[in-house]
Parts: structure tokens; sequence; C-alpha cells
């Protein structure tokens, strides 16, 4: 029997209906930006495994790293236990972020690293006693995760609907999009004065699950400003966006101001083991010091800093900060540009955005529900064509590993092109 099979005999996939849903594409081994299945065929993926493999799959020197670190040390305890791995890793993405930044606590994905974050925020101000401060403000199009309270502070949606009772309450506001921005403050303001906000969770310039909808540093500068103004604490949710995905290592990297908590997964590992990190700045941390064992932030994990985690991790850091791959992002990055600036006068293409690494283009569509047919003739149409494109409704978005060439990239937007003769004849 074949894998895809096998398959279905056993597996429920993530996100799939898998009363309606085709066969699983069966991938059996991985080299740079390509996945080759049981048959032979190369897939380009040009969404990075739901963008997590920045440096492309089966990174020789990543997989170097891990294979020593588990012959060395492959797991211990994290409380009252400590190993290399972990401090060095924290030593080193500390120096990197924003300079407020003291403390990391590991846990193993991004919606436990929104989960860590959100309770630190919570404890944080339930720690000083007397002051009162039980809610959250998001946006309202954002994604943090599939866990209860990383759900709760995403969109409501098709996505959280059967849960939505358990779901805490949020206060949400619009994402500041050009044009919105004062809108947004005034919003963010009428909330805030109220004196009840714990923290203001957001993803830094660029949602990525709303459809890779993008907006300014300089009102994140503003609404960042507004929070500290009324001791509100920051989060930025940098899981998608953290290790050069936007350009820079960080998105905040385009900020002036800093965030209070941080929260990364994803190009963490460079896509290879599952680690989630949380960090802050030192007054966050210093409210959980005490001699009241009350204080102390009961959480953690089984797997909590795995050592072969961390050392992926450390292996995708030394890449990232090689002259190369600064070089390759630019080089994506620019050919985006140029792809982008063709593209956005087409008909039938209602927007092209770009940040960093990351493009994204919005096609003129009618009734959305017609659209869901046309987002699965889409996906089965980059496939066709050997390469990995997954829309979010009438948007497709490019967000390659960043090994990728110029004669992949070509390809991928090959296919963006001819897509746009199926929506033109749909
Ligand atoms: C993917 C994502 C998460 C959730 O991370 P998982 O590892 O899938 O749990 C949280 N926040 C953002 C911004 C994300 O893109």
């Amino acid at each position: 029997m074949n894998l895809a099979a096998r398959d279905a005999a056993v597996i429920w996939h993530p996100y799939t209906q898998m009363q309606t849903a085709p066969a699983p594409i069966p991938v059996v081994r991985g080299e740079g930006s390509l996945l080759l299945t049981e048959t032979g065929e190369a897939y380009l993926d040009a969404v990075s495994s739901w963008w997590v493999t920045i440096h492309g799959h089966a990174h020789p020197y990543i997989a170097q790293k891990v294979a020593e670190q588990i012959r060395q040390l492959d797991h211990v305890m994290f409380a009252g236990f400590t190993h290399p791995a972990a401090v060095e890793l924290a030593e080193r993405l500390l120096l990197l972020l924003p300079p407020n930044q003291k403390r990391v606590f590991y846990s193993d994905n991004g919606s436990t690293a929104v989960e860590v974050a959100l309770k630190m925020a919570l404890q944080y101000w339930n720690n000083q006693k007397n002051i009162p401060r039980r809610k959250i403000v998001a946006f309202r199009d954002s994604y943090h995760g599939d866990t209860f309270g990383a759900m709760s502070v995403s969109s409501r949606s098709a996505f959280t609907q059967p849960f939505v009772a358990y779901l805490f309450e949020v206060d949400f506001i619009d994402v500041p999009m050009p044009g919105r921005e004062a809108e947004v403050l005034n919003q963010l303001e009428e909330i805030l004065v109220k004196g009840e906000t714990a923290a203001f969770i957001f993803e830094p310039l660029l949602l990525g699950t709303a459809g890779m909808v993008m907006y300014e540093p300089e009102i994140l500068n503003r609404l960042m400003q507004l929070c500290r103004q009324h001791q509100v604490l920051t989060i930025a949710d940098e899981v998608m966006t953290g290790f050069g995905r936007t350009g820079p290592d960080f998105a905040c990297n385009y900020l002036t101001e800093q965030p209070d908590i941080m929260c990364f997964s994803k190009g963490l590992t460079g896509g290879v083991m599952a680690l989630g990190v949380t960090t802050c700045a030192a007054f966050v941390y210093e409210a959980f010091l005490s001699t009241e064992s009350t204080k102390t932030f009961f959480h953690g994990h089984s797997f909590t800093a795995n050592p072969v985690a961390c050392s992926a991790a450390l292996a995708s850091l030394d890449l990232l900060l090689q002259p190369a791959c600064k070089e390759n992002r630019a080089r994506i990055g620019a050919q985006h540009a140029l792809f982008r600036q063709a593209f956005s006068s087409q008909l039938g293409v209602k927007a092209c955005r770009q940040l960093g690494t990351v493009l994204a283009v919005e096609f003129q569509t009618g009734a959305t529900s017609y659209f869901n047919q046309v987002r699965n003739q889409l996906y089965q149409y980059a496939l066709e064509n050997r390469v990995i494109l997954r829309p979010l409704g009438n948007i497709i978005y490019v967000m390659p590993p960043y090994c990728t060439t110029n004669e992949q990239l070509h390809q991928i937007y090959d296919v963006i092109r001819g897509m746009l003769t199926l929506i033109k004849t749909a």
C-alpha cells in the first residue's frame, strides 16, 4: 500500500475536512526549497511549509548540530536543571532583540509562546495585588494560535466558532490600515482610559493569517506609546515575522518603541524542531520575584527548552547571521518588488503587497462563498505546476525559504500569472 492509502486509514490532518479533502501528497525528502515525493516529483515550497523553513529543507549544517546534540544530551527537565544549549540560545537571542528584552522563557510552539505571554501579562498585574487589570486588547483580524488563550485573542471566525462560549472576553480594535490611523488610536484610547487593560497583543506590521495584511511602523509606535502612557503591557507576537521574514532580523527592528514581551517560534529553529520562546523586559520578570511562592510563574511543559530544539535554533541563528542570508533576503525582496510593480496594475488584481520576503496578491472576486471553490482551484492549479502555494481566500502569498533562487522565484511568479487567467475565466 502506498503512503497516502495508509495515511487515509489512520491519520487525522490539521485544518482539513477529511471527508472531502484530496489525498495528501506523500513527501519523503526535502532539499533546499524543494520537497520530493514517494514517486519522485519535486514540489517548490513557496510557503516555507507553513512559514517555518527559513533556510530550506534538510539543511546539512542544522542536521549536523542536531545529531551532535542528541548524542550529547537528548533532554533534561528544565525546573531545577539547566544545559548549555538553552543558556547559549537565550544569551544570543537577547543580543539580537530590542535592548529592553532581558529574560527568556521556553515553550514548544507559537501558540504556547502566546499563552505564556498572556499568562505573564495577567499575572504581572495579579502579583501587584490591588491593581485589577484583567482585559487584553487585540486586533480584530489577528491570529495568535489555536490553544484557548491564543484563540481568545484571535479574530472570531469559523475557526473559533465552536468554542466561542469558552473564549475569554477581549477588547478588539481595528487594524490601523493607511488612512484609518487616527480612528484606531481613538479606539485604543477609549479602551485604555477605563484602566482595566493588562496588555495589548499584536502581530507587528504584518497580520499573516488575516491575509498578509500590512500596516505602517509609525502607527504601531503611536499605539505602543499610548499603551506606555497607560502602563499597559505590549506583547509583540513575532511568531511569523521573526528571523528575517520581513527583511530585518525582526519586524520590531522597524520600530522606535520596544515591546515589553515578545513571542517567537516558526523560523526560530529554521523550521526543524518545535520550539517556542517568550521574552520579556526586566520589570516584568521582577514582578514575579518574591518570598511568597504564590507570585511564582507556575507554567511549564514536559519539553520546555528541549536541548535538541535549542541546538537547532542555535544552528539556525548561525545561518541567519551569515552575510549570505541577509543578501538572500534582500535579493528575494528585490525580486518581489519587481514582480509587484509589473503585476499590481493587471486586470483582476485588487492589491499587491510586500514586506521583505513576503509577497501577497489579492485577486478581485465576487461573492466570498463562491471564492472558496476558486481558492481550492488555485491551490490545485499551483500543485499541478509543482509549486506549493496555499491561498488565504482570494489572497495568494509567497513566503519562500531564503535559499530560493531567482529562477525558482520566477517559476512561482509564472504560476501566479497563470492564476490570473484562471480568475478571469472563472
Ligand atoms: C502560526 C502563528 C502562531 C501559532 O503558532 P503555532 O506554532 O502554529 O502554534 C501564533 N502567532 C502567529 C502570528 C502565527 O503566525
